[in-house]
């Protein structure tokens, strides 16, 4: 919800002109809850109605597939198959998982869809995030395995092959949504927009007067959505994955969302946040998670091995390093960039 505000106030704040001359058009953004935060949409032309009814009806939709907080969704049906039968699913729930199962692999399991039992034992999204215990992290480890998570492309079936194993798309369906809006936005020729969910930021077009978007990059230290920098940026996405966003604190140790897969911890790499720049939001979103699990120096090659992306490190020490050709400008003396 921060994440989101900041962005917010970052993408008015750098374009006023814009946002002034949608005014005239039409609502310049509307903002729903959906996707378990606020989705912002803002269409700096033609901001029509209907455009934002098929937008945010959309991400209701992949919203009542993919998540694990309503029980009717595909993804606990297929959870709630999981050692028993594969179950068959929409085309889209299939696509972002079998993306899933590509990252999974690309990031030797650092980015893993089959993160569920772990993400419900330590509940840090919930009203009672609590720090498990070493049993109980290691009875739930061997669950968390996605070489076991069977796509059949064909009848379009997905399968867990072990009871208890449980799927968790929070870190990359948000991405896959933006790509989706994305696609409505090409459909009814739209030239520019804006698309915030949760600070998943997808900048679509290029501003009226040809420039490309100012993206501000939260400062992972603040709570009060202050930026350290600006991408620029034209018809890409940034996402950002961080120790901010979601966590509890206990005994002075924070403990934030991103789990590594390896010993079922929050990830610590010595990063606050990693933000990643690519064309795909879907891409991005995965990528951040899993670079921000590796840590700097398989993050980074993992970046540098994926054409067109960019990524943003920020460490604990308050060093920036950048990678991929992300196009970033400090703006936050406090920071500073190091070479690689
Ligand atoms: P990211 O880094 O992109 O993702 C982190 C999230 O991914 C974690 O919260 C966890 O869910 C999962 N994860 C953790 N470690 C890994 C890993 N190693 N590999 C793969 N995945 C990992 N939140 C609510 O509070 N209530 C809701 O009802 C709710 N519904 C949602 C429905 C959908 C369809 C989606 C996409 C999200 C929903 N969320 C909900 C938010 C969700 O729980 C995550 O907190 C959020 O997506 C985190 O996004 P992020 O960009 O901050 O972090
Ligand atoms: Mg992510």
């Amino acid at each position: 919800m921060l994440k989101h505000c900041f962005f917010l106030f970052c993408a008015v704040l750098g374009l006023a002109g814009t946002t002034l001359a949608g005014c005239r058009k039409g609502p310049p953004s509307q903002a729903e809850f959906a996707l378990g935060t606020l989705c912002t949409v803002s269409l700096y032309d033609q901001g029509k109605p209907e455009v934002y009814r098929e937008l945010f009806s959309r991400f209701r939709e992949i919203e009542s597939r993919m998540s694990v907080t309503l029980p009717d969704s595909e993804l606990n049906r297929i959870n709630a198959h999981a050692g028993i039968e594969p179950v068959q699913v929409q085309s889209d729930v299939f696509e972002v998982l079998e993306l899933a199962a590509r990252y999974a692999e690309l990031s030797d399991g650092a980015f893993d869809p089959t993160i569920g039992p772990l993400v419900s034992l330590w509940n840090i999204s919930g009203d009672e995030p609590r720090l498990p215990s070493q049993e109980e992290i290691d009875a739930l480890l061997p669950l968390v395995s996605w070489r076991d998570l069977e796509l059949d492309r064909e009848g379009r079936t997905v399968f867990l092959k072990r009871p208890g194993m449980a799927l968790d798309l929070g870190a990359i369906a948000k991405g896959y949504a933006a790509d989706e809006a994305a696609g409505i936005l090409r459909k009814n020729r739209i030239k520019r927009a804006i698309i915030d969910l949760g600070g998943n930021i997808l900048a679509y077009g290029e501003k009226q007067d040809r420039r490309p978007w100012r993206i501000g990059i939260q400062n992972p230290l603040d709570s009060r959505g202050s930026y350290i920098g600006i991408m620029e940026v034209r018809d890409h996405t940034v996402v950002t994955s961080g120790v901010y966003e979601r966590f509890f604190e206990e005994d002075g140790v924070r403990y934030h969302h991103i789990l590594s897969p390896a010993d079922g911890y929050p990830a610590r790499s010595g990063l606050l946040s990693v933000s990643v720049v690519t064309r795909r939001s879907a891409d991005a979103d995965a990528l951040s998670t899993a670079v921000f699990v590796l840590g700097y120096e398989r993050g980074k090659a993992l970046v540098e091995s994926s054409e067109g992306v960019g990524a943003v490190f920020i460490f604990e020490d308050k060093s920036i390093r950048l990678c991929g050709g992300a196009d970033f400008v400090l703006t936050d003396e406090n920071y500073r960039i190091v070479s690689n």
